[in-house]
């Protein structure tokens, strides 16, 4: 549920509205049975007001199709209603803790400048190909902590404006960073 409210939603909207969804609303048959009205309000602070019939969609497909079960493959996943590539790998990544890759543009960034990986694409973080090969470097031994620092480290450290070198930990490998040491110009573009 959390995943599915952090769609194109700040955490601390979401924190805002979890515990009382999860309270008014315990499992998948309260999501089905729950009026449009009340769930269209509890879910309005979120900021889309049309979410709340996905949602009743998704309870719906899988109590009918997973026998109100959360299926831990990717296709499965990917085939549920209000439910993309990223929000997929995060389900089988943080419930399941199996070794997809959590690509969104926080992480893309990180990964550009630290190691270099790049796409064409408009969208990177939504390129599957490159997803697809991102998910060989995700240690199986700890697939949650490796995704959830690329995120905490890409949003808040190797920002889109404005980086902060001197605190990454990943400063004495970074690409970007032992490349720049020897051409300090490209750091101020970068900042
Ligand atoms: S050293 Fe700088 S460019 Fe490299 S990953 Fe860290 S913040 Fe990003």
């Amino acid at each position: 549920m959390a995943v599915f409210m952090l769609q194109r939603t700040g955490v601390s909207q979401v924190m805002n509205v979890y515990d009382q969804f999860i309270q008014r609303y315990p499992d998948l048959a309260s999501i089905i049975e729950g009026s449009a009205e009340e769930l269209s309000r509890v879910l309005r602070p979120l900021g889309r007001v049309d979410r709340w019939p996905v949602l009743k969609a998704l309870a719906v497909t899988l109590v009918k199709e997973h026998g109100g079960d959360i299926p831990d493959d990717l296709a499965s996943l990917d085939a549920l209603p209000g439910v993309g590539q990223y929000s997929a790998r995060a389900v089988l990544c943080l419930a399941f803790g199996k070794p997809r890759i959590m690509l969104d543009p926080n992480s893309y960034r990180l990964l550009s400048r630290a190691c270099g990986i790049v796409t064409n694409k408009a969208r990177p973080h939504a390129d599957v190909g490159l997803i697809e090969r991102l998910d060989a470097v995700v240690p199986h031994d700890d697939p949650r902590a490796f995704n959830l620092a690329l995120l905490d480290v890409g949003s808040t450290i190797c920002r889109n404006k404005a980086p902060i070198h001197e605190s990454c930990p990943l400063r004495k490998v970074c690409r970007f960073w032992v490349e720049s040491a020897k051409t300090p110009q490209s750091v101020r573009v970068l900042r």
